[in-house]
């Protein structure tokens, strides 16, 4: 059997299926109902939201036998043909792989031809930011005079590129990135509908590996699916991504937060004795430190990443590691993650991250060393030879907590004494 795979199948056909894209929907809807469809329109977003699946929708609304209706059919010659790329009026080009004058030109020629089977001919320009000047030229003069019978809907995901005579003829969409939650209810569906047995929290990685795409969502849950035995798990997911459990992420930064050097320390060995990329590691470390930074102020913004198996444990954490601790942790492994990406060793710097962040270990500040040298040069000037005493150090601010299992237990030294006698 022919696999086809779960993105084709599952491409929206209707307005009403086109997930996260409210708004445009809605317009596009009602403008097919009230007659007013516009002769071009730019759709500008991300890859994978959806933007080439309305273009289509639009074209099937406009040309349905039972229409033009914002509910087309599905059913009808037209619609078939729309759905498998057959269609005589409806013409999709893509200006990545063909940015040739050539192209442009023969679409003019044709461009006041009537439509063969339909009402209107549609042509879809993806990419369209990719054409040469030349042949952004030829598409405006057509945008310039559009035949009664044609609609443009040029698409993008780099709209700045795009030349603003060209943005002015047209209507404009932006199409958003779809939050995680909603990504992964659209996986459910469909591993539901097609007996795909698969753990919520697989589906939540895999969403959220996609960054608000529902192609490459659908394509790793295809990916997982047929290619390896029995149900999609979480491991499974991680294993292919080679990332990491949210439950690590959460105990990392717990371990970094109570300054349990070792606990932290372990982690990075055993990540590493499991063949996983760290450098992915402190990325998704950073990425989870984000949204606890975010969450008390922005919690929408925090969330959008997340998914509802996950969202407890980033809010229990969130509620107890005050911001200040979670922006220091970021800034140090954002340091950890480019000193890596410039070649360093992926493993020692996290190791010597941790060690500092556990440790309080701070830098000697710059302005004690100045004052220093200054004395020290006064009295080299002054002829004083014998070593001048320097000037008192100021002690930097101390940590902004002590851990609630260190409190509890007054007699212990805190983080910042046991750091120093060590
Ligand atoms: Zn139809």
């Amino acid at each position: 059997m022919k696999h086809v795979s779960l993105y084709r199948k599952w491409r929206p056909r209707t307005f009403e299926t086109i997930a996260g894209q409210e708004p445009v929907v809605r317009t596009l809807a009602r403008a097919i109902e009230t007659g007013r469809v516009a002769h071009a329109y730019l759709f500008s977003g991300p890859r994978g939201t959806g933007k080439t699946s309305t273009a289509k929708v639009l074209a099937m609304g406009l040309n349905c036998a039972n229409g033009p209706t914002p509910e087309p059919d599905g059913t009808c010659e037209s619609c078939r043909a729309i759905v498998n790329n057959s269609s005589m009026d409806v013409l999709e080009m893509d200006a990545a792989s063909n940015r040739g004058i050539d192209e442009i030109r023969d679409l003019r020629d044709r461009v006041n031809l009537a439509p063969t089977q339909g009402r209107m001919k549609v042509y879809i320009i993806d990419e369209v930011h990719m054409l040469t000047t030349e042949a952004f030229n030829a598409l405006l003069k057509m945008l310039e005079e559009p035949p009664e019978h044609v609609v443009f809907v040029l698409a993008t995901t780099e709209k700045h590129k795009v030349l603003p005579t060209i943005i002015s003829r047209c209507q404009s969409f932006d199409f958003r990135r779809p939050p995680v939650t909603l990504l992964a209810d659209k996986l459910r569906e469909i591993a539901d509908a097609e007996e795909i047995e698969a753990e919520p929290a697989a589906l939540t990685m895999l969403a959220r590996e996609a960054r608000g795409s529902f192609r490459d969502a659908e394509g790793l849950l295809d990916q997982l699916s047929s290619f390896s035995e029995g149900p999609v798990t979480a491991e499974g997911v991680r294993e292919l991504l080679g990332s990491v459990a949210s439950d690590v992420l959460l105990e990392t930064t717990d371990a970094l937060y109570e300054r349990r050097t070792a606990d932290a320390l372990r982690v990075v060995d055993r990540l590493s004795g499991e063949g996983r990329d760290l450098s992915r590691f402190v990325g998704e470390l950073v990425a989870h430190l984000r949204r606890l930074m975010l969450l008390p102020d922005a919690p929408e913004v925090a969330l959008a990443e997340v998914g509802a198996d996950e969202r407890a444990g980033l809010e229990e954490q969130a509620a107890r590691i005050p911001t200040a601790e979670v922006v220091r942790m970021i800034e140090a492994l954002g340091d950890a993650l480019s000193r890596a990406r410039r070649g360093g060793d992926p493993k020692l710097e996290v190791e010597l991250t941790f060690l500092k962040l556990a440790r309080d270990y701070e830098e000697p500040a710059v302005d004690v060393l100045v004052r220093r040298l200054e004395a020290l040069e006064k009295a080299v000037e002054n002829g004083n030879v014998s070593a001048p005493r320097p000037p008192r150090a100021r002690r930097g601010p101390r940590p902004l907590h002590r851990s609630p299992r260190r409190t509890s237990r007054r007699s212990c030294p805190g983080p910042g004494e046991t750091a120093r006698r060590r």
